[in-house]
């Protein structure tokens, strides 16, 4: 089963994606975390990279699809995925699709998490992520059991430097225009599903895993 997890910016995709990974057993296929990943290396794809994620701008697709391309190829990936933060543009659905005809795979359904945009600004300002294994919390409406402490490896936890107020609004603006256009993308193949994102996070999962149990059959 390949799944695309779509929303945008805070919607809640990395959590979901977190717990979906562990119910379906599927690998978790973060962008954004693999981007992280490259910055915190220093690599040269990461220090290109950071310069679009600083200004809260999308990196270019031609960098974002020969990963995703390379990701999927892995022998992990056989039997699917759990796309999360990919695609973000109609020329990065195309090559997806693509990239999973050369693979033998196809894709089983593309959720949206909705959620409204002052709501995402909450989320957004209050995340905090474990700098060893990227856990993601939240301040007030999910934390950590210790202060500033990863529950699942006592890792530190800290706050994005693009979860700033500016950041959020110019990455907010660029789902609206750049990353929305595939939401027909996907309802033209009949694969698109969308969840309300506005309740509490094990209400959402079970949404999302009784729609993808549903499809798998
Ligand atoms: P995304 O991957 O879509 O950007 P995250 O999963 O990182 O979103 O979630 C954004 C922030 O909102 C995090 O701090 C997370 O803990 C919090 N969050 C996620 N889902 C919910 C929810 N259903 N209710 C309240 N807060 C949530
Ligand atoms: P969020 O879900 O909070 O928007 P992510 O962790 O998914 O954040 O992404 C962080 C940043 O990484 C984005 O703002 C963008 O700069 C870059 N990025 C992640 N995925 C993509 C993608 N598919 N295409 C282009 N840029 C991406
Ligand atoms: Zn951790």
């Amino acid at each position: 089963m390949l799944v695309v997890l779509m929303g945008p910016p805070g919607a809640g995709k990395g959590t979901q994606a977190e717990k979906l990974a562990a119910e379906f057993a599927l690998p978790h296929i973060s962008t954004g975390d693999i981007f992280r990943s490259a910055v915190k290396e220093g690599t040269g794809m990461g220090k290109k990279a950071k310069e679009y994620m600083d200004k809260g701008e999308l990196v270019p697709d031609e960098i974002v699809i020969g990963i995703v391309k390379e990701r999927l190829a892995k022998s992990d990936c056989s039997d699917g995925a759990l796309l999360d933060g990919f695609p973000r543009t109609v020329e990065q659905a195309q090559a997806l699709d693509e990239v999973l005809g050369d693979l033998k795979l196809n894709i089983s359904a593309a959720v949206s998490v909705d959620v409204q945009e002052e709501e995402l600004i909450n989320r957004l300002t209050g995340r905090r992520v474990c700098r060893s294994c990227g856990a993601t919390y939240h301040i007030k409406f999910n934390p950590p059991k210790v202060r500033n402490i990863c529950d699942h490896c006592s890792g530190e936890l800290y706050q994005r430097s693009d979860d700033t107020i500016d950041t959020v609004k110019e990455r907010l603006a660029i789902y609206r225009n750049q990353t929305m256009p595939i939401i027909e993308y996907y309802e033209q193949k009949n694969l698109f599903h969308s969840v309300d994102g506005a309740r509490a996070i094990d209400d959402v999962f079970v949404d999302i895993a009784a729609h993808l149990r549903s499809i798998r059959g």
